[in-house]
C-alpha cells in the first residue's frame, strides 16, 4: 500500500467493526465477547505500532486479524497447570506446590468437588454445622490440643492469633528468632500486620529467661516462639526452653504462641526432625497455642492449624479476620482425610525419604534396564519447604551423563521432569517421583537426549 503512515492508521477499521467481520464472530460464540474484543483491540494496537514505525506490508485484512486474535486467544486460555515429576529429592518442593498428596486423598477430590459436600451442614441434625467441628475431634488426638480450626495457611494463622490475642499491645519475642521463611514471610513484618508492637530480647545468638522477664510490661500481651526452620546458629548459643517460658508466661498471666511451622503434630526421633519440637511437645511443655502449616510434613493441603487452648481457638475464630482466613471444602475435605490417615498411622510424605531398600533397587534396576546410559550413585534428598535445609538424607538414585541442554529438555518434556545438575552429571531422584511414573520418566530421558 503506498499511502502515508498517517493516511493508512485512519484506515485502520475500529474495533467493533472488527468485531463484525465473520471471521472474527466465530471467536465470539467460543470464548465470549469480551475476551474477544480485549484480543481484537491489543491486536490493533501492534498494527498502529507497526504503521506508525513506518514498517511496509502491514496487513490489516480480515484473515490476517482473525488469525492474529485466534492466535492470541489461544495463548491466554490455554495454558493450563500440568502434573511434573519431581526427581529432586526435595519432597516439599515449594515451586512444585508442597506435599504432593496421596493418590487415595487425590482421587476422592473428585467426590468432595463436583456435588455439594457437607463441609459445613449436620447431616444428622439437619442444621447448619461447623466447619472446623471434625479437625476439633481429630487434632486432640493427635497432639493433646483442646481445640483446633484451620484457615488459608501457617502465616495467616500466626497472623490471626496475634490479631485476636495482642492487637494494640506488645509481643515479645527472642532476636535468635526474628526469621525470615520464604522470601515474604518476615516475623517483625508479620507482627506490625497484625498490628502488634514487637519487643526483641536477648541476641542473636544467646536469650535467656531473665531477658524476657525484664522486657515484660503492663502492654504486654504475649510471649512468642518462632520454630527458626530454615536456619541455624552454631557455637554458643542458648534459648529458653518452652516450660521455662511457659511458666514465665503463667507467673504473668501471659499465653505461649509457639510458631511451629513444619506441622510435625507429633515428635519423631530421626533426623532431620530429631531436635524438632513437635506441636504436641510444644503445648504439653505449656504453649498455649501452636500454628503449623498443614501442607509441609503433615502432607495435607496448603493450610495453617491452630492448635491450643479453647479459649485461645474460640477467640480467634470469632475475629472479623477468620472469615477472611478459613479455607473452602476441598481443604477441609482434604485436611481431615489427612489427618485420620496420620492418625491411622499412615506413612507421611516425608517418609519418601526413606523407601524400603528392597524396592528401592528393584526400581532402579528397572530403570537401569530401559536407560542404558544411567548408573546408580548416591544422592541427597531432603524435607523441603524451608524445613531443615542442612539435613540431606542420602540414597542411591540414578545419574546420567551430563549433555548440554537435557536438563531443559527434560524440563519441556510431556509431563515434565525436574532433574538437577551436580558433579558433572544429571541427577534423578526417584524418592519424590510416584513409581507408577516410572515408565513416563524413563520414556522422557530417551526422547529428550540431545545427540
Ligand atoms: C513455613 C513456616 C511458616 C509459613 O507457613 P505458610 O504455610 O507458608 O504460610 C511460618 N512459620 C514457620 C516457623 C514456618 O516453618
Amino acid at each position: 500500500m503506498n499511502c502515508s503512515p498517517s493516511s493508512e492508521l485512519r484506515q485502520l477499521p475500529a474495533v467493533d467493526k472488527v468485531l463484525g467481520w465473520s471471521r472474527v464472530g466465530r471467536l465470539v460464540g467460543l470464548y465470549g465477547r469480551t475476551a474477544v474484543r480485549v484480543q481484537v483491540r491489543e491486536v490493533l494496537a501492534t498494527l498502529r505500532e507497526a504503521l506508525q514505525r513506518g514498517e511496509r506490508d502491514v496487513d490489516w485484512g480480515e484473515e490476517s486479524v482473525g488469525r492474529a486474535v485466534e492466535a492470541r486467544l489461544e495463548m491466554a486460555t490455554g495454558g493450563q497447570y500440568e502434573r511434573v515429576l519431581n526427581a529432586t529429592g526435595i519432597v516439599l518442593h515449594t515451586n512444585l506446590g508442597r506435599a504432593p498428596l496421596p493418590r487415595a486423598v487425590a482421587e476422592r477430590l473428585v467426590e468432595w468437588s463436583e456435588a455439594g459436600c457437607n463441609v459445613e451442614f449436620d447431616l444428622a441434625a439437619g442444621e447448619r454445622g461447623e466447619r472446623n467441628r471434625r479437625l476439633s475431634r481429630l487434632l486432640p488426638l493427635l497432639t493433646g490440643c483442646e481445640a483446633a480450626i484451620a484457615v488459608n495457611n501457617n502465616a495467616a494463622a500466626l497472623v490471626l492469633a496475634l490479631a485476636t490475642l495482642a492487637a494494640g499491645r506488645a509481643v515479645i519475642l527472642s532476636r535468635g528468632e526474628m526469621v525470615e521463611i520464604g522470601g515474604s514471610f518476615r516475623i517483625p513484618e508479620i507482627l506490625e500486620a497484625a498490628g502488634c508492637r514487637l519487643v526483641e530480647v536477648g541476641t542473636t545468638n544467646k536469650t535467656h529467661l531473665e531477658d524476657f522477664e525484664r522486657a515484660i510490661d503492663d502492654e504486654t500481651a504475649l510471649l512468642l516462639r518462632v520454630h527458626p526452620s530454615n536456619y541455624r546458629v552454631r557455637g554458643f548459643t542458648e534459648r529458653v526452653a518452652t516450660p521455662d517460658l511457659a511458666r514465665l508466661g503463667e507467673r504473668f498471666g501471659l499465653p505461649l504462641i509457639v510458631d511451629e511451622g513444619a506441622g510435625l503434630l507429633r515428635g519423631r526421633s530421626e533426623p532431620p526432625f530429631a531436635d524438632h519440637d513437635s506441636v504436641e511437645e510444644e503445648l504439653s511443655a505449656g504453649a498455649a497455642l501452636v500454628c503449623s502449616s498443614a501442607d509441609k510434613v503433615l502432607g495435607g493441603p496448603q493450610g495453617g492449624l491452630l492448635m491450643g487452648q479453647r479459649s485461645l481457638v474460640e477467640a480467634c475464630r470469632r475475629h472479623p479476620l477468620y472469615r477472611a482466613f478459613r479455607p473452602g471444602r476441598l481443604v477441609y475435605a482434604v485436611l481431615e482425610e489427612t489427618l485420620r490417615r496420620t492418625l491411622a498411622g499412615e506413612a507421611s510424605v516425608v517418609d519418601q525419604l526413606w523407601p524400603d531398600a528392597e524396592a528401592h533397587q528393584a526400581r532402579l534396576q528397572r530403570l537401569l534396564q530401559r536407560l542404558p546410559e544411567a548408573e546408580i550413585v548416591e544422592v541427597e534428598g531432603y524435607v523441603g519447604a524451608g524445613a531443615a535445609p542442612d539435613v540431606a538424607v542420602v540414597a542411591d538414585g540414578l545419574a546420567l551423563p551430563f549433555r548440554e541442554g537435557w536438563v531443559e529438555a527434560l524440563r519441556q518434556a510431556r509431563p515434565p521432569v525436574i532433574a538437577y545438575r551436580r558433579q558433572g552429571r544429571i541427577l534423578l531422584d526417584l524418592r519424590t517421583v510416584h513409581p507408577e511414573h516410572d515408565i513416563v520418566l524413563a520414556d522422557a530421558v530417551l526422547a529428550t537426549r540431545p545427540r
